[in-house]
């Protein structure tokens, strides 16, 4: 029997507000940073975790982790590992503690935090990856590890165990494909608002002969900025001589691109505007980028106006372009109202937004019902990590759906992770294979050490004046 007999929580900012990098129309001035939780046993089983925030706060987030954290101290691992979804439930059932919530908030990005670090244990524990601990269940496992409170009236855990099951034919199949050829990214760094325009030149060629073919531009501060930025970024991705030597281009009106608005090239470009309008805002300002043929506008408004998407969505409709939204979604009943109300054509899963994998689950057999497209949200610190194995157990497990998906990727910070995810010469996520990875989220102890705040070595170092 192993139990839990502890945790340690870190506050880890990167100053990327130095460099301009995450820059978007309301996010000015990030930096990057991880709520980080280690739990630990009476055994060398351990689990890491993390959510993400961009700074200040960080150290909130972490105290509401110490607070989650304190309900798993002296439980049997193997208890919790037996029934996910009943362990998530008893997470988030604090008497006190769900009065600051519930489920959203500071509170519900810490349990994603400790949810996360439990599964990353049992992976470890089992010696696979997560998404191979979770491709390798029965429907029946599967279903258990997610949770139904609140969702019911849209999916019943018998509907996610027949829908689990008739994907069960072409699993292996399926997993063999993905491991052969990764799965599908799309890139965001090249188009955030506080580059210039030779960098982003220079950033969008590099990733056209990184094998990308899906591109994504921040917009909302300028309209005229942004049609200028996006016609610079089509000029180049529709241009066949910049395509890698070996590279063909792709069907723009194949089943993997349909209504992408993908040009001659097979490239699609997506915009994202960070929740900066109000709903008729929106509307007017994305119609007016309609020559930069966006296949969908990420985030037009606040994360939480389920009937303003929905507005959005059908005004933009006749104009060719589609609706994303789900990084800021707080919890599985956002996404199954959006989902209710037709209100979205992506769903943006957030690793550490929804209280973990547990939670993630539950948003995944709701949008294959519905559906609807999954590509979920990363980049920050962590998430990239994190999110592939989310993709796979999607497209493995449940959808089945790859080659319309894409998978967000930004290169920042992976170094600070011992298994950092890494992309293939087609624009592709390499499959993590490390029995001894859990879900990829174990930082470098040096990198904590460097960039705890306020006392690592290098804030210490810039708080002296250095
Ligand atoms: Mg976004």
């Amino acid at each position: 029997m192993v139990k839990i007999t502890g945790f340690a929580t870190h506050d880890v900012r990167f100053p990327t507000s130095l460099t301009g990098d995450g820059t978007d129309a309301m996010n000015t001035d990030c930096d990057y940073s991880s709520a980080y939780v280690t739990l630990f046993t009476d055994s060398d089983l351990v689990g890491h975790g993390m959510t993400f925030t961009i700074g200040r706060g960080n150290d909130i987030v972490c105290t509401a982790i110490q607070e989650v954290s304190k309900r798993l101290v002296d439980k049997d691992v193997d208890e919790l590992f037996l029934d996910m979804g009943k362990t998530w439930d008893y997470l988030m059932a604090d008497p006190q503690l769900r009065w600051i919530g519930p489920e959203k908030g500071v509170i519900h990005i810490a349990t994603g935090a400790v949810n996360n670090a439990l599964w990353d244990m049992y992976a470890r524990s089992r010696k696979k990856p997560l998404w191979k601990l979770i491709a390798d269940f029965t429907p029946e496992e599967l279903v258990r590890s997610a949770t139904f409170r609140y969702i019911s009236d849209v999916i019943t855990k018998e509907e996610a165990i027949a829908l689990v099951t008739a994907k069960q034919a072409g699993k292996a199949e399926r997993e063999k494909t993905v491991r052969e050829i990764g799965y599908p990214a799309y890139v965001t760094s090249a188009g955030w608002l506080g580059y210039s325009d030779e960098k982003i030149a220079q950033l969008t060629n590099e990733a056209v002969a990184g094998g990308f073919n899906h591109f994504k531009m921040k917009v909302g501060a300028n309209q005229a900025d942004d049609i200028r930025r996006g016609k610079l970024i089509r000029s180049i991705i529709d241009d066949p001589q910049y395509l890698p030597a070996g590279a063909s281009q792709r069907d723009p009106y194949g089943e993997a691109l349909k209504g992408k608005n993908a040009g001659p090239t097979g490239a699609v470009l997506m915009i994202d505007a960070n929740q900066v309008w109000d709903v008729d805002q929106a509307i007017d300002y994305v119609k007016g980028l309609s020559e930069i043929k966006p296949w969908f506008i990420e985030e037009p408004t606040a994360p939480d106006d389920i009937l303003g998407h929905a507005a959005i969505r059908k005004a933009l409709k006749p104009h060719g372009i589609g609706v994303a939204t789900g990084e800021h979604a707080h919890n599985r009943m956002v996404f199954k109202q959006f989902l209710q109300a037709d209100a979205i054509d992506v769903a943006q899963i957030d690793s550490c937004r929804l209280a973990g994998v547990t939670e993630v689950l539950s948003v995944l057999l709701m949008a294959a019902k519905f559906g609807v497209l999954v590509c979920p949200h990363a980049g920050g610190v962590g998430l990239c990590e994190y999110v592939i194995h989310l993709s796979l157990i999607d497209y493995i497990c449940i959808s089945g759906s790859m080659e319309r998906n894409v998978l967000e990727y930004v290169d920042h910070l992976h170094e600070h992770f011992v298994n950092p995810c890494s992309i293939n010469a087609q624009g592709r996520y390499n499959v993590p294979v490390n029995p001894d990875e859990g879900y990829s989220i174990e930082m470098h102890k040096e990198s904590i050490a460097t960039y705890e705040w306020p006392n690592g070595s290098y804030w210490a170092s810039r708080n002296a004046g250095n």
